[in-house]
């Protein structure tokens, strides 16, 4: 596996569109020792224009709707994206408040992680099992 993702290095960036930061902890975790992402080849790169693995947490706040679909359309191609967290998911306890839901009605998602938070190892599982569908389009 690791040598798979060693063959190509990836960007992930994560985008906060409007949570409680509670995933974004749970994210920089997965850098730590314990998790070490990095093992993978997998690099914290917080610039969308350089990005392979788009991370989205929180629910979409309405100044992120037209942001956010912006920013996907300026990521190049191929591209990964993950909702991460429940507010992702579907507005989670933000759904009653100035949001638009989740990140799913608005641009196409790749991969789930459910929870609130999730935790690090259920990141990085849904990294890595999305991840080699990437590489496979970035060799072809
Ligand atoms: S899913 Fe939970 S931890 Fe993540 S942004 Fe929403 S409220 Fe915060």
């Amino acid at each position: 596996m690791k040598k798979l993702f060693r063959r190509r290095s990836l960007h992930l960036c994560l985008i906060n569109t409007g949570g409680c930061n509670g995933c974004d902890v749970e994210v920089l975790s997965c850098l730590a020792p314990r998790y070490d992402l990095e093992q993978y080849g997998i690099y914290f790169h917080n610039n969308p224009r350089e990005a392979d693995i788009i991370v989205i947490s929180g629910p979409v706040t309405l100044q992120w709707k037209e942001k956010i679909k912006e920013l996907y359309d300026k990521i190049p191609e191929p591209k990964i994206v993950i909702a991460l967290g429940a507010c992702a998911l579907s507005g989670g306890v933000f759904k009653e408040g100035h949001t638009c839901g989740g990140i799913k009605d608005i641009i196409p998602i790749d991969a789930k992680v459910p929870g609130c938070p999730p935790k690090p190892s259920e990141i990085i599982e849904a990294i890595l099992k999305v991840a080699p569908k990437l590489i496979a389009e970035r060799e072809r």
